[in-house]
């Protein structure tokens, strides 16, 4: 079983997509890897997610990422007397350290790190910005702000303050609980919210190790501050287009998201971009020819996938909304107008052995017209290297290491196998021929480009670039 297309889908579980057939079904439809959102959901249903997705995983007999999205420090205002309040535009609003229901004068903000750095002059959003305040003053024990405009509030609304470097851990209490948990199922990918700063990112890598790839989703505009360094220690990055949209006003978001976009390309570092791309099929069987747009711009743009949220989580038509991706995207890359704009934004190797090879890998397959580039690898380095170079080929990569192959199924352009460990140059060649017959990647006659190490099984050894023809099978 193969795809047809080199951007992948990722696709959120929820209890529109909880049963066996209907995440097969998404699978089949496109879906590439699967997003836990630990922000719902209890960890017994966590738990029967990854157990069906790993069942499904054996049934079509390809390899599966699994995305644990963890909630991240998501700041919340506290409780009212009466539930809920009307603001009106112009009247003064307090948010204070009281833990009493509040009223229409005051409310809790339980965050005590807040009040030391909160200013006269910045803005509060509540609610993903639907309740603006501006910050009148702070003096420790309450932030005095007056209402910009008028709306209702509820219990425990978001609060986002996009202009303050906030003091607080990247990994909550209940991150931390979710974590252990996520990495004893067994996931392959760990996503932080809300990363400000690199410490951010080096504090989960302390604690999960090589347990799993670590996606930092920029979604503060903090984070952009940082991006080059962010995205260097992360191994993979989303556009959180939600929160970053409340953060930042709605015009500033197409150009951050171009600018991401080309500093991930830069590190070769996977990039998903992600919220409200077929927003209204959460309630409608089609799209907007908006949200087909806003899609193809992101594959036009040569990111290595697109995401759905509530779409397949909670929407009435998660199949459809997968489907119809998958089409866009096979669509994009159909257009000759895509290569011609990845080969515009080619990235320069860097002065290695491994990005020389790649490189190369990319030449040489646009030169004999190779089928398909092949790539060994084991911790997935020379696989993501291979990708970074976008070459006109798919890449099947082939791993003894089961975690590499799920985690590689992010990946733009790579088609992830499993097989033992080759020994010599003819084994490689022999293997390479036979799995790309076998996967659908090559017929007899067709060229194939090969990559490996030799040594053969020493990580970062990549040294050996080998051309080869697909005899009888
Ligand atoms: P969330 O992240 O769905 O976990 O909030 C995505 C976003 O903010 O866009
Ligand atoms: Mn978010």
């Amino acid at each position: 079983m193969r795809r047809q297309r080199k951007a992948k889908i990722v696709a959120t579980l929820g209890p529109a997509s909880a049963d066996q057939s209907t995440i097969q079904a998404l699978f089949e439809a496109g879906a590439d890897v699967f997003r836990f959102n630990f922000s719902h959901g209890s960890h017994a249903d966590h738990q029967q997610r990854y157990e069906i997705v790993r069942a499904v995983e054996k049934a079509v007999g390809r390899p599966i990422a699994i995305l644990a999205d963890l909630q991240g420090p998501k700041l919340r205002i506290g409780q009212f007397a009466d539930g809920k309040i009307e603001l009106h535009a112009g009247q003064e609003f307090t948010l204070d350290r009281d833990t009493t229901p509040g009223s229409s004068q005051r409310v809790c903000l339980p965050h005590p790190e807040l009040f030391e750095v909160i200013a006269g002059g910045q803005a509060l959003l509540l609610d993903d910005g639907k309740v603006r305040l501006e910050v009148q003053s702070c003096d420790g024990q309450s932030i005095r702000t007056r209402v910009v405009n008028s709306g209702t509030l509820s219990d425990r609304k978001g609060v986002n303050v996009p202009d303050a470097v906030l003091p607080i851990p990247a990994l909550t209490e209940k991150d931390k609980r979710d974590l252990k948990f996520a990495l004893e199922l067994g996931v392959d990918w760990i996503a932080l919210s809300f990363v400000q700063r690199p410490e951010d990112v080096l504090e989960a890598r302390a604690l999960i190790g090589d347990r799993a790839s670590i996606l930092s989703k920029l979604e503060k505009p903090a984070a952009l501050e940082q991006l080059d360094a962010i995205v260097q220690v992360s191994d993979a990055i989303m556009v959180a287009r939600g929160d970053l949209g409340v953060e930042l006003p709605p015009e500033r978001v197409p150009g951050v998201q171009k600018r991401i976009l080309r500093v991930c390309r830069q590190h070769g570092k996977p990039i998903v971009i992600a919220t409200q791309m077929l927003e209204s099929m959460i309630t409608s069987p089609v799209p907007t020819r908006a949200e087909a747009s806003d899609v193809a711009s992101a594959i036009y743009d040569g990111a290595d996938a697109v995401m759905l949220s509530a779409e397949s989580a909670s929407g009435a038509y998660p199949l459809p909304a997968v489907s119809i991706m998958d089409r866009i995207i096979t669509e994009v890359e159909r257009d000759p107008l895509y290569q011609n704009m990845l080969d515009a934004q080619h990235e320069t190797p860097l002065p290695n052995r491994g990005d020389a090879i790649c490189s190369a890998l990319r030449d040489v397959t646009r030169i004999i017209g190779a089928k398909v580039t092949v790539t060994y690898t084991s911790s997935g380095h020379t696989s993501l290297r291979a990708a970074r170079e976008r070459p006109m080929a798919p890449i099947l990569s082939i791993t003894p290491k089961l975690a590499t192959a799920r985690r590689l199924a992010l990946v733009w352009g790579v088609h992830s196998t499993i097989s033992e460990q080759v020994h010599n140059e003819s084994e490689m060649v022999t293997a390479a021929c036979q799995t790309a017959f076998k996967e659908g990647f090559a017929k007899v006659g067709d060229q194939i480009a090969i990559t490996a190490g030799m040594p053969f099984g020493q990580p970062g050894s990549t040294n050996l670039l080998r051309l080869a023809e697909i005899w009888a099978q």
